[in-house]
């Protein structure tokens, strides 16, 4: 990605990027009601008056992408990218005039943007296109007239002039880039406090992880990590940006993403499902983990490849081809720095809840299994129990019945 660097003439007084300015990524979640949307406004508000100068990225209200792509899918079964674009590309022009008008109800100086107001330009097909290059004139420009810019996450405009979009979670991505272009700090909020040792949603005794490296933090991302997208993640790492995940409406530290801490043993345990396994030629194996999302790789003899696969959204596994297809699964995935003994501790943790691991994978960041997919949680939590909490596994339901 290139970007006009703000000590370009285009940066007017922001001649050096400060440290009290900031870029904000507000997600779904934050923003699915009116109601949220003003408290967002709120908490924006309190820093502006405390003196910080931020530049936000919003998501569409949380379900509303969903919901365009329903009402595509109501007219037609193949909705052409370009159209599909134009239409899901709305969710976040709408989430953003909405926040501004908040902002400004409060009497903060605010303006929404559109991704090509914002001077975000990509490359690559519709659906899934890349930031290629930011120019910050207008973004700076916003900032030095003293309003919040308020910029559309996911969107961009093509060298054609279209609306392009970046691939579902994709407002990360804009607010890493975003903070790139401008060399300041990412900060992503949601609704938990930052990154777990598991999604809190299933695990109770999930703990909040303080700071991990980019490259933990991209392995436990792809392996089902959502909190923070794992696009997202690499570029943040690719451009040195720090990245910071916090609670959109609590006062937790949060989650430091960088490059500089030591590796952990143990970040925690993902679990995705629709996994597919596929197998076949390196060029045919190749070919699809670039076009969806590869999870791992291996190679098992010569000139025969492995991957674990989940399928790009809107496409279904009909896409796979070329190649020997297995599944849907779930993966659940002990991500961390490699440990002795590490197998023998998963598996005893499993049989612990009297599941078998299909399938395990090892590599330079975790160890994954493959189960069937109504297995999913009960490794997760097992594994969260054994390896995280330190709890021992239970005992396995025959030797309870002895
Ligand atoms: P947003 O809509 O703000 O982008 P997301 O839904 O993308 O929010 O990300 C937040 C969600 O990520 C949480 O609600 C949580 O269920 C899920 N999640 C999955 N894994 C983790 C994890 N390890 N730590 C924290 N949250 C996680
Ligand atoms: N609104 C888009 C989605 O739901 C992008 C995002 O939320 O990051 O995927
Ligand atoms: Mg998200």
């Amino acid at each position: 990605m290139t970007t006009n660097h703000p000590s370009s003439p285009a940066a007017g007084n922001l001649s050096r990027p400060s440290s009290n300015l900031a870029v904000q990524k507000f997600g779904g979640s934050s923003l699915s009601t009116p109601e949220k949307i003003a408290r967002v406004a709120h908490r924006v508000a309190e820093e502006v008056r405390k003196g910080r100068r931020l530049v936000l990225v919003a998501s569409a209200m949380g379900g509303r992408t969903d919901a365009l792509v329903q009402l595509a899918g109501a007219l037609t079964d193949a909705p052409p990218a370009r159209e599909l674009d134009a239409l899901l590309a709305t969710g976040e022009s709408a989430s953003t005039a909405l926040l501004a008008m908040a902002l400004q109800q409060l009497g903060v100086p605010a303006v929404s943007l559109r991704g090509w107001q914002a001077g975000i330009r990509t490359e690559g097909p519709h659906g899934h296109a890349r930031i290629a290059s930011i120019d910050t004139s207008r973004l700076l420009a916003e900032l030095d007239a003293g309003r919040v810019p308020v910029v559309c996450g996911f969107q961009g405009q093509s060298e054609a002039g279209d609306v392009t979009t970046l691939g579902r979670g994709g407002s990360d991505t804009t607010a890493v880039a975003v903070a790139a272009a401008l060399g300041v700090t990412c900060e992503i909020y949601s609704d938990v406090p930052g990154v777990f040792s598991a999604d809190p949603r299933f695990v109770r005794g999930a703990r909040l992880v303080p700071c991990l490296r980019y490259e933990e933090m991209l392995a436990y991302a792809e392996r089902g990590a959502k909190v923070l997208n794992e696009d997202a993640v690499a570029t943040a790492r690719d451009l040195g940006v720090p990245l910071h995940a916090r609670a959109t409406f609590a006062a937790d530290e949060g989650t430091l993403v960088t490059s500089d801490v030591p590796m952990a043993p143990i970040v925690g345990v993902a679990m995705r499902r629709e996994v597919y396994r596929i197998q076949g030629g390196p060029e045919a194996v190749d070919g699809l983990v670039r076009a969806h999302h590869g999870v791992q790789r291996r190679e098992v003899a010569h000139g025969c490849h492995e991957a674990l696969l989940v399928l790009r959204e809107g496409t279904s596994a009909d896409a796979l081809q070329g190649v020997q297809v297995r599944g849907p699964y779930a993966s659940v995935s002990v991500v961390g720095r490699r440990a002795p003994k590490l197998g023998d501790a998963i598996e005893a943790a499993l049989d612990g809840v009297n599941v078998v691991a299909m399938e395990r994978w090892t590599d330079e960041t975790s160890t994954t299994c493959i189960l069937p997919t109504e297995k999913g949680i009960d490794a997760l939590c097992a594994l969260h129990a054994a390896l995280v909490e330190g709890r021992p596994a239970a005992p396995k339901r025959e030797e309870l019945r002895a």
